[in-house]
């Protein structure tokens, strides 16, 4: 038997099965739009329907002009159209009892144009167009789109459509009271409030049938001020039901709230309680969703009845094979989701084709082969971190006889400093499969092992995939006792004072202050739930519209300045989607930002510094330097100068702005052509 049966316990909807209880969730891919995208989302597609999950919802297609989330996104209005969704669903239905549904998602005051449209004429604070106000005939015609747009995905061989009803859209924008100040049938009152979502929903099925699945994503939490309360959401949800849609979805929090709803810092499954909370209100099955990664979390929600269904999404780019593993019992060769965002939403907020930072084949697929080598050559690796992994796992299964030598006693190279990092531990997940692979393809590790170049010398062709070192900037008073690196104080647990100036403010800097700001005692986990609704004010009992309420703000550990040289925005680096929350944590916990910093030297009493040539010595116990790094390239350029064959990838190639994701993506890639 299964180690988790309640989640390949298929659902009945009566008029057609679904095989089992996982659906992977909307996310906008890019590909919508790109070169030969439909083709493309074929594979990409087919790729999860074989990887054995039970129903695929596609990105958000808008039904008309004005519903578009930018001028060039999607729309399905036409005849015309649906042949290129057939290209999908016709791929996805070669796989035996493959589903595949269309989001419709108009996206109102979101759309980034100057013709979007909402309840009122609001603008939101997300975006910089002032939405035009709908009138009584744009409603009209705004639910005939829908329904037509339906009836066309279902002629394009859709299994049914998804309704996008929340994350601040549209719909959204006419129910909650913070977006609709309408005087006619469609504002005021709550029953005018949710008009527009019943009557696209009737339309919808009276367009498409009895035996076309129509799911709603319903807004169980706006988290925004304005937003729905709990007596309007669970009258809303019986009253999709009574209109006849087949599942409810849980939609969490407006894109506009300030809460983080999917980043790594949110626990697992923080969100699936208010889906248990509607649960005995209606009868129609109801999706969870967020932050769900691993079978373990998705089959503990079913078991105990807290949703039908689970929702993940991100995890099956990072996997499209997850549920055939949790079916085999391979939880561990499951290529966790690590929530970064880096490569999935934030590429597309970039105006990027999605990726993934795990796995660089998920969005293109087209890209990879996995024909093994007609010549096996004999590598040698030199560093166990992300890239020199990601390299020796593509390249012993491309066919390459690979040996690895890392200097530590561990693989995972930077990840073991960034896992120590308070909502930072999925990182740990991804060293877990790097060391499953690695077992699984039984690939020669030599841990405690430093290369030079006699032992690299028997080899065919040599992988630098040294890394990087802290770069230590020119101060006076750089060599003193108070300075460390922040490999010092993350990696090698050394003592740190009760005050602290942190020498450079990019994504190490903030992961360090982070780090400093809690007691190392009593360092968070991802695991304290109730420690992150207080932190970010979201109210579980749902008292307040919108589940918002006043945050609950620590005490930092310690007095910490971070500095930076330029007077740029601090975090202006960081992910698009994740830095705003990067610094939203550090203001809360009271740490100062300062910026065009001159530093000046370093003392037994502290730092001196100017800001606009005024200078001030910072009474601080420990300065850390998070200031850059330089790669670590010299052993392959004695190589290459000797004449060896050997390839350079990751943070030794090029240390500025490395990440995870350059570092993977670089050890694939080169695997693929070597
Ligand atoms: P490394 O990870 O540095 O690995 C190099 C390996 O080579 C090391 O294990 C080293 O011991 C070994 N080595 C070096 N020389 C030799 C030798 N001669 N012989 C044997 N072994 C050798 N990136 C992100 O994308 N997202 C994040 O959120 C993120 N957070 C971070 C947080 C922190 C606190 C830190 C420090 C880094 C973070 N990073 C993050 C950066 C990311 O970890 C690095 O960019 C990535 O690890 C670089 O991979 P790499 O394989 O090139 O090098
Ligand atoms: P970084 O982002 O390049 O930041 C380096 C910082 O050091 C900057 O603030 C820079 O600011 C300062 N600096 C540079 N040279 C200096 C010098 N000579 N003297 C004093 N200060 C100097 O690098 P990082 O923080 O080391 O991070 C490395 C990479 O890891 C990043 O590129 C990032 O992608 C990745 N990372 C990502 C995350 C994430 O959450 N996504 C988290 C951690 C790390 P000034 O020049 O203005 O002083
Ligand atoms: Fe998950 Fe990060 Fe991959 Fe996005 S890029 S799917 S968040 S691991």
């Amino acid at each position: 038997m299964s180690e988790y049966p309640h989640i390949f316990k298929p659902l009945d909807l009566k008029f057609t099965q679904l095989k089992n209880r996982v659906l992977m969730g909307s996310m906008h891919t890019g590909l919508e739009e790109a070169k030969n995208g439909y083709e493309r989302m074929a594979v990409y597609f087919k790729a999860r329907a074989e990887g054995g999950v039970g129903l695929m919802v596609t990105g958000g297609v808008a039904p008309n002009f004005a519903g578009r989330v930018s001028p060039f996104a999607s729309q399905l209005s036409f005849p015309w159209q649906v042949k290129h969704h057939r290209i999908v669903t016709s791929a996805v239905h070669q796989v035996d009892g493959a589903k595949i549904c269309m989001q419709i998602l108009h996206s109102g005051r979101y759309g980034y144009h100057p013709l979007c449209v909402s309840a009122s004429r609001l603008q939101s604070p997300i975006s910089p167009f002032k939405p035009w106000a709908l009138t009584s005939l744009g409603i009209k015609k705004t639910i005939f789109d829908f329904a037509n747009c339906a009836r066309l995905a279902k002629t394009a061989g859709y299994d049914g459509v998804e309704i996008m009803g929340s994350e601040g859209y549209l719909i959204n924008q006419f129910i909650a009271q913070r977006t609709n100040r309408r005087t006619d049938k469609y504002g005021g009152a709550f029953e005018n409030r949710i008009r527009l979502a019943l009557e696209i929903v009737k339309a919808v099925r009276k367009k498409t049938g009895s035996d076309f699945i129509i799911i709603f994503r319903l807004s169980m939490l706006d988290l925004v001020e304005g937003g729905s309360d709990w007596e309007e959401v669970v009258a809303l949800a019986k009253a999709l039901e009574a209109a006849g849609v087949n599942i409810i979805n849980t939609g969490i929090g407006w894109h506009e709230a300030r809460i983080p709803t999917i980043a790594t810092m949110v626990p697992r499954a923080a969100f699936s309680w208010v889906t248990e909370k509607l649960k005995p209100e209606v009868s129609v099955p109801l999706i969870t969703t967020n932050r769900i990664n691993t079978p373990a979390v998705a089959e503990e929600i079913i078991a105990n009845g807290q949703a039908d269904m689970v929702s993940m999404a991100r995890p099956f780019l990072a996997d499209p094979d997850f549920m055939n593993k949790a079916q085999l019992g391979k939880t561990d060769y499951i290529n966790t989701c690590i929530s970064c965002n880096q490569a999935c939403l934030d590429h597309v907020f970039e105006n990027k084709i999605a990726s993934c930072l795990v796995n660089p084949r998920a969005c293109h697929e087209t890209e990879f082969k996995q024909v093994k080598k007609s010549i096996a050559k004999n590598i040698a690796v030199v560093g166990a971190g992300p890239a020199g992994l990601s390299f020796a796992i593509e390249a012993k299964s491309l066919g390459h006889d690979v040996v690895i030598f890392e200097r530590y006693s561990e693989i995972g190279g930077q990840f073991n400093i960034a896992k120590e990092i308070p909502g930072k531990e999925e990182f740990h997940e991804t060293i877990r499969y790097f060391k499953t692979q690695l077992k699984a393809l039984e690939i020669d590790l030599k841990l405690n092992t430093e290369a030079d170049e006699t032992v690299l010398n028997e080899f065919d062709e040599v992988i630098i995939a040294a890394g990087v070192r802290p770069r230590i900037p020119e101060i006076e008073g750089i060599q003193s006792d108070i300075v460390l690196t922040y490999q010092d104080v993350l990696l090698h647990k050394m003592p740190v004072g009760q005050s602290v100036a942190l020498i450079g403010a990019g994504g190490i800097g903030f992961d360090a202050a982070e780090y400093l700001a809690h007691d190392p005692r009593h360092l968070p986990t991802s695991l304290d739930k109730q420690g992150f609704y207080e932190q970010w004010g979201i109210d579980t009992d749902y008292t307040n519209r919108g589940a918002i309420m006043d945050k609950n703000v620590s005490e930092p550990h310690r007095e910490i300045y971070l500095l930076q040289r330029k007077t740029a925005k601090f975090g202006k680096d960081l992910g698009k989607t994740t830095g705003w929350i990067h610094r939203q944590s550090l203001k809360d916990k009271g740490i100062k930002m300062l910026g065009g910093v001159t530093y000046e030297k370093i003392t037994e009493q502290g730092l001196r510094i100017s800001i606009n040539e005024k200078s001030q010595l910072l009474k601080v116990d420990t300065v850390v330097l998070c200031a850059g790094q330089l790669s670590n390239n010299q052993l392959y350029q004695r190589l290459e100068s000797a004449g060896k064959i050997v390839h350079i990838i990751g943070g030794a190639k090029l240390a500025v702005e490395i990440d995870a994701k350059r570092a993977i993506d670089d050890g694939v890639r080169l695997a693929q052509i070597i």
